[in-house]
């Protein structure tokens, strides 16, 4: 290889302010469960118009704890799509539900509505939930998918990882953000570094139910409560300051202070990012218009965030190595969950969801990220271009 500069497919941006934040909480009385967490949180709820938000160590733990807070267990059985991360799937299966897929659409790669719908009219009442994804950071249309969830009674959790500052508008007009709470009944999201806010290992969970945002702050926590006035034990009722109550089967699903204060730092230069990364893809659509490489595009409902820039192409291989040869890392989002391993031993097989197969068949994952500088871009077009 020579030493030509490599460029990622995705890559974080820290600032000195991120820095000077995650210093100043270091230096302060909180590691974990200081202030910091209170604000990240409020800050994030009002940044995609949800009500509460609770931070958690991972977008995992968002997904695990949202799903036995929707009451997930033995004998649910919930959809997801197979062009996703594996854990939207795996969620379910923590909670001892079973996981089925609803093949996406050809253009979009988002679960497929109609296929969907067709599914849950021949099987009624057979499933207790959906977990749609925005993938790429393309919204799902969850007001049609909140009809259809409400005609058959089954709940919504969004995995909005890949789209903080995505939104979907309406049959009325209006925009809504993904995470906002509009349709889902709750909405989780990521601060991995490759995502759009980066904590190191961070996960939000966004819902407009109060019922649910306490369930899930329990759960997060051990199950455990110190609120004098949900007591359950009434033989203990004079105990002192020093006693809590173990409540539910819970876990330490909590986010530390210094990475709650890396993430409220990065969220506010958050539309800064998304700005930049929208450019970037316009570069991308302009240069791509008309040759191999087909870029996914957004509808007129939806405003893209941009987490990944995927182009489709008839050669992914040796696209995908060309490219490679020339420093640019592409990669490939996702091998359908249905085709791993442990999938296959749950019955999956290849031939299940054509359209996810042939999505994956062809799908690459362009550099797309803020701190890609326009000749980077240029590189990447050239590269693309030659390769495709
Ligand atoms: C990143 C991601 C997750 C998991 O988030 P972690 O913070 O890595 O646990 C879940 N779903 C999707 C779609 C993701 O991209």
């Amino acid at each position: 290889m020579t030493s030509i500069r490599r460029i990622p497919y995705g890559r974080q941006t820290i600032t000195q302010e991120d820095i000077n934040a995650v210093v100043e909480t270091l230096r302060s009385d909180f590691l974990t469960q200081g202030p910091k967490i209170a604000e990240f949180e409020e800050a994030f709820a009002s940044y995609v118009g949800a009500k509460y938000a609770l931070a958690v160590a991972n977008g995992t733990a968002a997904l695990h704890l949202a799903a036995l807070a929707l009451g997930v267990g033995e004998g649910s059985r919930v959809i997801t799509t197979p062009i996703t991360f594996v854990a939207s799937a795996n969620c379910i299966l923590y909670c001892g539900g079973t996981v089925d897929f609803v093949d996406v659409n050809e253009k979009s790669a988002l679960l497929d509505l109609d296929l969907l719908e067709a599914k849950l009219e021949a099987s009624r009442h057979r499933y207790s939930g959906i977990v749609p994804v925005d993938f790429a950071g393309l919204p799902v249309d969850l007001e049609r998918l909140r009809s259809i969830a409400d005609r058959y009674g089954i709940w919504i959790l969004e995995d909005a990882c890949h789209a903080p500052g995505a939104a979907f508008r309406s049959k009325a007009g209006s925009w809504e953000r993904c995470g906002s709470g509009a349709w889902a009944d709750a909405s989780i999201f990521s601060f991995h570094p490759v995502k759009h806010i980066a904590s190191g290992e961070g996960g939000m969970i966004t819902t407009n139910n109060r019922a649910l945002f306490e369930k899930i702050s329990l759960l997060r926590t051990h199950g455990i409560t110190r609120d004098v006035a949900l007591y359950q034990n009434d033989d203990m009722t004079a105990e002192g300051a020093w006693y809590y109550e173990m409540q539910e089967l819970g876990f330490n699903y909590r986010m530390p202070d210094i990475l709650a204060a890396l993430g409220l730092s990065q969220l506010r230069r958050a539309e800064e990012g998304l700005a930049r990364r929208r450019a970037i893809a316009k570069r991308y659509d302009q240069a791509f218009a008309g040759s191999r490489a087909r870029p996914v595009l957004p509808g007129e409902s939806q405003l893209h965030a941009y987490h990944l820039y995927v182009v489709r192409v008839e050669n992914r291989r040796s696209t995908y190595e060309r490219l490679r040869e020339k420093g640019i890392l592409a990669q490939v989002h996702y091998v359908p969950v249905h085709l791993q391993p442990y999938y296959r031993r749950l019955g999956f097989k290849p031939g299940d969801f054509p359209v996810s197969e042939g999505y994956y068949a062809s799908a690459l994952s362009l550099p797309m990220f803020p701190g890609l500088s326009d000749e980077d871009v240029d590189r990447v077009i050239s590269a693309v271009l030659e390769s495709a």
